[in-house]
């Protein structure tokens, strides 16, 4: 999607804002296709005192295996990035800045790299997930197994008291 921007490049104080929707289903990540809704977009280029930012909300379901008890979740995602944008860079080497020399801003790009720059290293269904017992494979989130319970049963622990 294209942003025209010369009217906010023009215009101190001016904004400008386009919505748009980014289908990201083909994008494979780890042999799975975890983007299952379109990315909502909202673009805001914002003219402060000259300097140009462009800022990305993006709102999209994330749907994949959790790496430790390998349940599938889906998760709304809200992420905002901003960028600086100039119509010609100083520097060459300066990655803070998006140059616009013609005053338009291809926006598909950016959002792309920007979330799959964003995604966490690991994939959990939740902060605080048990896992899998190592030994009968049993879901620790949806309750414990026999393995686990070796920490002496409370009942045991009354039996011995009686027998002493
Ligand atoms: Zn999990
Ligand atoms: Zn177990």
């Amino acid at each position: 999607m294209l942003f025209e921007l010369k009217t906010v490049f023009l215009n101190e104080d001016c904004e400008q804002q386009l919505n748009y929707e980014i289908d990201l289903s083909d994008i494979d990540i780890d042999g799975v296709f975890p983007f299952t809704s379109p990315v909502a977009v909202t673009a805001t280029a914002r003219n402060r005192a000259g300097i140009i930012t462009l800022t990305l909300d993006c709102g999209y379901d994330y749907s994949r295996c959790c790496d430790r008890c390998g349940e599938p979740f889906c998760r709304r995602e809200q992420k905002s990035f901003e960028h600086g944008l100039a119509q010609e860079l100083a520097d060459e080497g300066n990655d803070d800045y998006i140059e616009t020399p013609d005053f338009t801003v291809e926006l598909d790009d950016i959002v792309i790299s920007d979330i799959l720059l964003d995604l966490p290293q690991k994939n959990l269904c939740k902060e605080d997930c048990k896992g899998l017992c190592p030994v009968c494979g049993q879901n620790l989130n949806s309750g414990s197994c026999d393995c686990s319970a070796r920490t002496v049963d409370p009942r045991l622990e009354v039996l011995k008291q009686l027998m002493d």
